[in-house]
C-alpha cells in the first residue's frame, strides 16, 4: 500500500462537520463546553484534559480551558497557569505511555488556521522519526489506538504517579 493511502479509522468518521463548527460558536451548543465526564482523562479548576477524537496521530490529547474563551489572549492569568500545568501533566504521562521521540504542541487560532472548533484548546500530538501525521492534518491516518484506550490508560498513569499533584492541578 502506498504511504499516503486513504485508510480506515472508524472513530474519524463522524469528523467535526461545519456543523459542529458552527455550533462551537455558542457556548450552549458547543461540545467542548458540553464534554461528556466520561471523555474527560483529568480535570482541574479551570481547565480539563481529553483524547482527541479524531485523532491526526496515536496519542493526541487536547488541552481545553472550561470557560468558552476563542483567544489566547482571553485566558485569565490562573487560567494560563493550569493550562500549562496541564500540558506538563499530559506529555509526563505520554511519556510514560508511549515514548515519544518529539511532540508538537499548539493551538489554531482562525478559519485561516484550520481552527475546527471556537472554543480555545491546545493540541497535544506525539511525534516519531518518519511519521507524517501534523502535515497532513486533513487526512486519514492509521491510528491503532482507539481515544477510549488512550484515555483509560492515561487516567491510570495520571493516578498512579499522583500527577495531580506533582503538576500543583
Ligand atoms: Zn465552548
Amino acid at each position: 500500500m502506498a504511504k499516503h493511502d486513504i485508510l480506515y479509522a472508524p472513530w474519524r468518521k463522524k469528523y467535526v462537520t461545519s456543523n459542529t463548527k458552527k455550533e462551537s460558536k455558542n457556548p450552549k451548543t458547543c461540545i467542548f463546553c458540553k464534554a461528556p465526564k466520561e471523555e474527560v482523562i483529568f480535570s482541574s479548576k479551570k481547565i480539563f484534559l481529553q483524547a482527541n477524537k479524531y485523532p491526526y496521530g496515536e496519542g493526541h490529547l487536547l488541552v481545553i480551558p472550561k470557560r468558552h474563551v476563542n483567544q489566547v489572549i482571553d485566558l485569565t492569568s490562573k487560567e494560563r497557569e493550569e493550562l500549562f500545568n496541564m500540558i506538563d501533566l499530559s506529555v509526563y504521562a505520554l511519556n510514560i505511555f508511549m515514548k515519544p521521540e518529539g511532540y508538537n504542541i499548539g493551538c489554531s487560532i482562525g478559519d485561516v488556521a484550520g481552527e475546527s472548533i471556537k472554543h480555545l484548546h491546545f493540541h497535544i500530538l506525539p511525534r516519531y522519526k518518519g511519521d507524517v501525521a501534523w502535515s497532513r492534518l486533513c487526512d486519514f491516518e492509521v491510528v491503532s489506538l482507539s481515544p477510549n484506550e488512550l484515555a483509560i490508560s492515561l487516567k491510570e498513569i495520571i493516578e498512579k504517579n499522583k500527577l495531580a499533584k506533582k503538576f500543583n492541578l
